[in-house]
């Protein structure tokens, strides 16, 4: 069975890096799917500018009408903090895919090498093979990532698409994408200045956001 694509984020909001990003992991990694997965509460950082509901329906609205990308509310629903690890052990568990089938964690190189600091790190790697996307400003380097996680990506580093096929989890593979230097603190920051993020985000989540004056506030 062909690997399924897990994206979570906090989409605070979602933009066109994002969806280039789970395209192009589609197509490259040979994904059936990619299941976006918005954080409801996100562990590691402040809260976002947008409600959880907000955030839900923009990543909606975004993904709309592309059959390969699905929703997964259940981070959102949750009255628990996000973490990865719990949210891979619930779709095993559940029978989104069983404990055989492939799993993809998407993350851009920024997360990537803040992975260490996240909830029971080490056990992404018996729930999920990582991707890792290349994104302006962030040069994934050995030298630059913490050892213990250097050590991690030195030993499970692969450039074979192929291979995460062949088990559930447990390898990492970097890959290319468009270079897009968008990122959501920017598209906040014009909105708190008035000006347009226009191009930066699909029309129909700026329409969402001009239409409930979200990120407004300086
Ligand atoms: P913020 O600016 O608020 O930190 P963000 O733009 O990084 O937000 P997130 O929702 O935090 O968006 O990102 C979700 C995932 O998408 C992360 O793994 C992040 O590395 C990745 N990502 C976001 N933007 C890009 C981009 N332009 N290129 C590659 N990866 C990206």
């Amino acid at each position: 069975m062909r690997p399924l694509g897990i994206f979570g984020g906090t989409f605070d909001p979602v933009h066109l890096g994002h969806l280039r990003l789970a395209e192009e992991a589609t197509n490259a990694l040979g994904l059936a799917k990619v299941r976006w997965i918005p954080a409801g509460r996100p562990a590691l950082r402040e809260s976002p500018g947008a409600s959880a509901g907000q955030r839900l329906e923009m990543v909606r609205l975004a993904i709309a009408g592309n059959p390969r990308f699905e929703l997964d509310a259940g981070e959102i629903e949750s009255d628990q903090p996000s973490y990865t690890v719990p949210t891979l052990e619930r779709l095993r568990d559940s029978g989104v895919c069983g404990q055989q089938r492939p799993l993809v964690l998407l993350i851009g190189a920024d997360a990537f090498a803040g992975l260490p600091g996240w909830h029971r790190w080490r056990s992404l790697f018996d729930l999920a093979h990582i991707a890792v996307a290349y994104r302006p400003g962030y040069e994934l380097q050995i030298a630059n990532l913490p050892s213990p996680l250097a050590e991690e990506f030195c030993r499970r580093a692969c450039d074979n698409p192929d291979a995460l096929s062949e088990a559930p989890a447990g390898r990492v593979v970097p890959f290319a994408m468009t270079p897009l230097g968008i990122s959501a603190t920017r598209i906040r920051e014009l909105l708190a200045q008035r000006l347009s993020p226009r191009y930066l985000t699909p029309d129909a989540v700026l329409e969402h956001i001009r239409h409930h004056s979200l990120y407004q506030e300086t």
